[in-house]
């Protein structure tokens, strides 16, 4: 397929200061660690060091829960909801303001293409901010329960691929209804983290109700430990869920998991070839593949398997690799060299069990973590590509027959996170979406998200809502609740 060639077209750096070093954001200031240590943030498209963050201590991690639970019981658990709806209100309209600054590092620091966090992660962010601020002084109308009040500190950690985004689907319900947060962001990605701390001081949130600290996962590991935290909220890998919900279990805290996926999105051979094959690439090539609910299966109907692979292979030879802060850009790079050998390692597994490989031909950048598009077809339920969650930019292709074999396809998995359905009948849309195990099903699009939507897994994804009026229910306690 002929394409055009485009200049490159770069967004400013300079539009964001980023400091050479930061410190924590404990009790509304910036502070240095006590006795902890530091590492740096890197650009995963050049390798750059970007700045020095710290390592927050165990120390740090009783000082910034010791800040929220003052704020918690001398502020913002008395404020009325009207009140700390205007400050959600606040941080929303700040966001938007300075939409473009937290777009470029959140490129810079992650890798994802601008594109997208111009697009996608920032509105999205200052929108879950704006939902959540409506929802502030109408928590009594929410069908929560008697009496819906706060839960007390809430423990946050959270991961690399969507930062800012991640950083507002917790953030933003924990204080509408009433409590204060210490937020861990991931090792790879905190910049935007520590700028949105910058947006809290802007936003006068009072001191405590906000706390960010940078660090490892042992650093993740002491928050949710932690005995003055009441409840924990964690997006992560399914291991880290495990050992989380396993380290808490007998104590008080309450908990919601989002955890891994292995998406399945399905072609009907009534489908509208040339949609589903733009959700085919949405679905698994937005964001590089790092997306818990990424449609990482394609099952398509056999009477259609060869043309949907004959023109899906001629989108991906469209697809431009590269600069993640040039607007042409369609995937960026991989967050993190970790991450880059776990891709590889499972591509070299799903070769040698006997899959057939295939990726466009486009050149990479010399410095940096790439990964080209890559599809597998001759993909059995068995092999590791079809079962394990590879977190990168890799499809695994699968037929089906009938409706039944497609329903027992997809749900011949540990997770149980989206799931997509290509099909012009609306009667069979109704009938898969009850037959599968999945919190979310997409119909005739994928990777749609909206904060008024509740999203969550079954199985091996997790537990609990983020989200909607049900995101609500995991920040509130009611009645006699303690
Ligand atoms: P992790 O689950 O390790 O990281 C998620 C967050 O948890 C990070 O902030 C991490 O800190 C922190 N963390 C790590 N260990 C602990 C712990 N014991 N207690 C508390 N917090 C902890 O994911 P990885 O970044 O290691 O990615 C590994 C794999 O997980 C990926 O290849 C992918 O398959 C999957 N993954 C899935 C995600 C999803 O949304 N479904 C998101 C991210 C990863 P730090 O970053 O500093 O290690």
């Amino acid at each position: 397929m002929a394409t055009f060639e485009y200049a490159p077209a770069p967004e400013s750096r300079a539009v964001v200061d980023i400091a050479s070093s930061y410190g924590l954001f404990i009790g509304g200031q910036f502070v240095d660690s006590r006795g902890g240590s530091s590492f740096k943030s890197v650009s995963p498209s050049t390798e750059e060091v970007l700045a020095e963050v710290t390592e927050a201590s165990a120390e740090d991690v009783d000082r910034a829960v010791a800040a929220a639970r003052t704020a918690y019981s001398r502020v913002w658990s008395r404020m009325s909801g009207a009140d700390r709806g205007k400050y959600l209100f606040r941080i929303a309209r700040i966001l938007q303001e300075r939409a473009r600054e937290f777009a470029v590092l959140e490129s810079l620091d992650n890798g994802k293409p601008i594109r997208e966090s111009r697009d996608v992660d920032v509105p999205l962010a200052a929108a879950h901010f704006f939902y959540h601020g409506g929802w502030a002084d109408k928590l009594g109308h929410a069908s929560l329960g008697p009496d819906p009040r706060p839960i007390g500190v809430v423990g946050q950690v959270i991961p690399w691929n969507f930062p800012l985004l991640m950083l507002s689907w917790k953030i933003a319900p924990a204080l509408a209804t009433g409590n204060t947060v210490v937020l861990k962001p991931a090792e790879t990605t905190p910049l935007s983290a520590l700028l949105f701390a910058e947006v809290c001081q802007q936003a006068d949130l009072p001191p405590g109700v906000v706390n960010i600290i940078t660090g490892a996962g042992a650093t993740g590991q002491a928050l949710v430990e932690h005995e003055g935290v009441d409840k924990v909220a964690f997006t992560g890998s399914t291991a880290v869920g495990k050992a989380i919900a396993r380290s808490i279990a007998g104590t008080r805290k309450r908990a919601t998991l989002e955890l891994g996926g292995k998406a399945a999105n399905i072609i009907f051979d009534d489908a509208a070839v040339d949609q589903a094959v733009e959700g085919i690439v949405n679905g698994i090539f937005f964001n590089q593949g790092h997306v818990c609910c990424a449609g990482s299966r394609l099952l398509v109907q056999e009477s259609v398997a060869e043309a949907v692979e004959t023109k899906l292979k001629a989108r991906l030879e469209t697809l431009r690799v590269g600069d993640p802060l040039d607007k042409n850009t369609d995937v960026g790079a991989i967050n993190s060299r970790e991450q880059l050998d776990r891709i590889t390692e499972l591509v070299q597994a799903g070769e040698d069990e006997g899959a057939t490989r295939w990726s466009p031909d486009c050149e990479l950048p010399a410095n940096g973590f790439w990964f080209r598009p890559t599809v597998f077809t001759g993909v059995s339920q068995a092999h590791r590509i079809a079962q394990e969650e590879i977190f990168g930019p890799v499809l695994s292709v699968l037929t089906f027959r009938t409706p039944a074999e497609a329903v027992a396809k997809a749900n011949n998995t540990p997770y149980g996170l989206s799931a997509g359905i290509w099909t012009e009948k609306g009667s069979r849309i109704l009938w898969m979406a009850d037959q599968l195990r999945a919190g979310v099903v997409w119909a005739n699009t994928f990777n749609k998200f909206d904060p008024s939507s509740p999203f969550g897994g079954y199985k091996e994804s997790g537990y609990g809502r983020e989200g909607g009026r049900h995101g609500l229910e995991a920040y509130v306690r009611t009645g006699a609740d303690g």
